[in-house]
C-alpha cells in the first residue's frame, strides 16, 4: 500500500525551558530534513496557562507549517479521559492499582458533560493564543471513555489517535525489560477506523525515542524499520510517535533514529511525510471501504 508517514511528538507545552528547547531543536532538525511535525500539545500544563516562552515556539511552529494538536488539558495524570490502558499498563502496572484507588473521585469525571467542558477550555487556549482550530485530539497516556468520543464528535473533533499497535515498543522499561520487543495488538484495526460516536481512530504505530532507548540503539533502528515496513501492508497513514522528554533524554540518538528511518524508506522510493493536519485536509484519514468499525471494548 502507499503509506504516508506521520511523525507527531507528545508533550508540547508540558515542562520548563529545557522542554522548549527540546521542541526548538526536533522542529530545525526536521526542517532541515525537509518535514514538519504534529505536535500533541498540552493547553494547561499541570493547570497552569502557557509560559511566553511556550507560546513563542508555539507561533514560531505553527508559522514554519508545523502541526500542533490537542493533547488533553491538564495531562497531572494518566487518568484525565479514562482509565489506564496498554502500554502504560505493560511497563507501568501500578496505575491499575492507583486507578483502582481513585475510581470514585475519577468517574464523575467520565461524563459528557465534562469531556465537553474540558475540550471547550482547550480549544479556548488554542484559539486565542495560536488562533488555531484543532481537528484531531491525542488523549494522554492513550487513556479514554466513551463520552469522550461524543465530546470530540459534537465539537468537530473527527479524528482520535490514542491507541498503539505495537504494544511491545517500550519493553525496555519495566518487568517486561531488556530490550525492545516488536509485539503488535490484533485489538483493533491497523488502519484509520470508525470507533464510538464515529470518530476516526488513528492508530499509533510505535514510538523508539522514549527514555533509556539510546542504550538498545540497534535493537530501536531494526524496530522501527520494521515497524514503518509492516504498517504499509495494511495501512496508508502510518502514525510514528515521539516525546518531548524522550527525543531530550538523548539529542543525538534520536535524531540518528528519525534519519534511520528517513533513510529507510529513501532507499525504497518510500519517504513520503505529512502532518495529521494535512491528511486530514486531503480526507486521507477516512477509513477504507474494507476497514471493519472498532470493537466495542470500554467498560466506561
Ligand atoms: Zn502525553
Amino acid at each position: 500500500m502507499n503509506c504516508t508517514y506521520t511523525l507527531t511528538i507528545d508533550d508540547a507545552g508540558s515542562g520548563g525551558p529545557e522542554r522548549v528547547e527540546s521542541v526548538r531543536k526536533t522542529c530545525r532538525f526536521l526542517e532541515s530534513r525537509g518535514l514538519r511535525a504534529t505536535w500533541f500539545v498540552v493547553p494547561k500544563p499541570g493547570g497552569q496557562p502557557w509560559s511566553d516562552d511556550w507560546k513563542r515556539a508555539f507561533l514560531e511552529g505553527r508559522d514554519a507549517e508545523h502541526d500542533l494538536q490537542l493533547h488533553g488539558l491538564t495531562h497531572s495524570d494518566c487518568f484525565e479521559f479514562g482509565p489506564p490502558v496498554a502500554p502504560a499498563t505493560r511497563i507501568l502496572p501500578s496505575f491499575l492499582e492507583q486507578f483502582e484507588a481513585r475510581r470514585a473521585e475519577l468517574l464523575p469525571n467520565y461524563t459528557l458533560g465534562w469531556m465537553r467542558a474540558v475540550l471547550e477550555i482547550g480549544l479556548e487556549e488554542f484559539d486565542r493564543e495560536l488562533s488555531l482550530t484543532p481537528t484531531v485530539f491525542r488523549p494522554p497516556c492513550g487513556s479514554i471513555c466513551k463520552a469522550l468520543f461524543q465530546a470530540l464528535s459534537e465539537l468537530g473533533i473527527r479524528y482520535d489517535t490514542g491507541q498503539y499497535l505495537n504494544m511491545g515498543c517500550y519493553d525496555h522499561l519495566g518487568p517486561l525489560g531488556g530490550k525492545p520487543n516488536q509485539t503488535w495488538t490484533d485489538n483493533w484495526p491497523r488502519a484509520p477506523f470508525r470507533w464510538y460516536s464515529e470518530v476516526v481512530e488513528v492508530p499509533i504505530v510505535g514510538e523508539y525515542t522514549w527514555r533509556g532507548a539510546s542504550a538498545y540503539e540497534p535493537a530501536f533502528i531494526e524496530m522501527a524499520k520494521a515497524d514503518v515496513d509492516r504498517i504499509a501492508e495494511s495501512s496508508s497513514v502510518g502514525v510514528l510517535l515521539a516525546h518531548t522528554h524522550g527525543i531530550a533524554d538523548n539529542y543525538d540518538y534520536a535524531f540518528r533514529l528519525f534519519d534511520a528511518v528517513l533513510e529507510h524508506l529513501e532507499g525504497q522510493g518510500r519517504r513520503r511525510f505529512a502532518t495529521l493536519a494535512e491528511l486530514a485536509a486531503a480526507g486521507a484519514l477516512e477509513p477504507l471501504p474494507e476497514t471493519a468499525p472498532g470493537p466495542d471494548l470500554l467498560e466506561v
